[in-house]
């Protein structure tokens, strides 16, 4: 079912007399059954929509709708297509009890991997969805290949019925599809001779294939499921070996890198991340790849606007495996601005020590870092670990951790966006 869940002020929606509450059920006689549907087929000026308002009336309005100007409603949310795979390196199954519900839902969903670049394993697409993909052109899809040879793309999802996603790329492929793909390495499974067939079948699909992610398996201290080798420097070193040779070829024959390693597989192996340059548009900066190379970027080229903080004591908490990352970063703010900052790397309460990206501290690692730092005037934490609701991954809302704290703290994604003339720290700092 697709339900309006707001109706914007003055749209063509609101003229009509379309409220919250209201059922759409056809546009131009076809069927809505989701949200791509009514996104599409009211792409033409000539409508005929079907709906049931909110007190159950049934109708039918025949509108024409000026070029260019939206509808005006928001959907309420689609019904998530869930995840037919069961992989041992699943997030979700390194998830601990008790956490908010959604966090615990699998979803493995193309119109979403289209909407909002999350990834797909395409394993649960029926005929009906090829086709939709296809008619609405949805393209780029960011897909999950992991790999490409069958039976190990089999055991990697670990479900035997999985698909062949050689037959499904070619025939979306041919429907006029590209895709961003991911590859989630796990040592001894996709990292030897199933990644370097892999990288050699998703080549051959020449410009459909627009880039390829190298991703270390993560896991937390709850990854019940996993059996597989960690991932180590030894590991991470010779994929990002494969994935350079590969980065080499795709800049001499395609003036691109095209397969990149994620940054925390340069970190696992030790060596330094690539410059900005080396990420072209950044396409997979999501997925954490070349995330520290565009922090790196922004920073440079907001330090002229900072304004002088010259004495001011600034804490900056970050995870573990970006903490060595980070004095250099930190040097060029006290040149530009004066203040001194404080690196806090801090530990993972809530996954345990080997998850240490920043963006998934919780309210108590935040609490932990920064109680008592009197000594402090204010403090920086990495924003990526705040939903749009202002909580962490914790429960603990945002709100709740500032106010229990000593001194003034600020979410920031860059320093800039903190600490510039009309940043939210500033006026603190200043
Ligand atoms: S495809 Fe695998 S990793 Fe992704 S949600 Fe499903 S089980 Fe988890």
């Amino acid at each position: 079912m697709v339900r309006v869940a707001r109706v914007i002020a003055g749209s063509i929606a609101e003229e009509i007399g379309i409220a919250p509450g209201t059922e759409l059920l056809s546009v131009n006689g076809r069927e809505l059954a989701d949200f791509l549907d009514w996104e599409f087929l009211t792409a033409d000026e000539e409508l005929a929509i079907e709906l049931r308002l909110p007190d159950g009336e049934h109708v039918i309005y025949e509108i024409e709708r000026p070029e260019g100007e939206a509808m005006g409603v928001e959907l309420e949310p689609p019904t998530i297509r869930r995840c037919a795979n069961r992989c041992e390196f699943c997030f979700i199954e390194g998830l601990p009890k008790g956490l908010r519900k959604p966090l615990y839902v699998r979803d493995d969903d193309y119109r979403l991997s289209f909407a909002y670049g999350n990834f797909a394993t395409l394993s649960n697409l029926k005929e009906r969805d090829f086709q939709r993909i296809i008619e609405y052109r949805l393209s780029p899809l960011y897909v999950s290949v992991h790999a490409t040879p069958w039976e190990a793309r089999k055991t990697l999802l670990n479900n035997p019925r999985v698909p062949n996603i050689l037959e499904q790329l070619v025939r979306l492929r041919d429907g006029g599809i590209q895709f961003h793909c991911q590859m989630v390495i796990v040592p001894g499974l996709n990292d030897g001779d199933v990644l370097e067939q892999s990288l050699t079948d998703l080549w051959n699909f020449g410009d459909a294939v627009l880039s390829v992610a190298l991703v270390p398996v993560g896991l937390t201290q709850f990854s019940h499921l996993y059996t597989g080798e960690s991932m180590d420097r030894t590991n991470a070193s010779r994929i990002l070996e494969r994935a350079e040779r590969w980065g080499a070829r795709a800049r001499a024959e395609r003036g691109e890198t095209w397969v990149y390693g994620s940054d925390e597989l340069y970190l696992l192996a030790g060596r330094p991340l690539p410059p900005a340059s080396f990420y072209g548009d950044f396409a997979q900066i999501e997925n954490g790849v070349g995330a520290v190379a565009s922090l790196r970027e922004r920073v440079a080229a907001g330090l002229a606007e900072l304004p002088r903080l010259d004495g001011r004591r600034i804490g900056v908490v970050t995870g573990t495996s970006m903490a060595p990352l980070m004095p250099p970063l930190l040097d060029e703010l006290t040149e530009a601005t004066g203040a001194r900052f404080e690196l806090i790397p801090t530990e993972n309460s809530l996954f345990g020590p080997t998850t240490t990206t920043a963006g998934l501290l919780v309210g108590a690692d935040i609490r932990r870092a920064l109680e008592g730092r009197h000594d402090l005037d204010l403090a920086l934490i990495p924003a990526e670990c705040i939903n749009d609701n202002g909580v962490f991954l914790d429960e603990e809302s945002f709100v709740a951790v500032r106010e229990s704290l000593p001194i003034p703290v600020f979410p920031s994604y860059d320093f800039i966006d903190a600490l510039a003339p009309e940043g939210a720290a500033t006026p603190h700092a200043a």
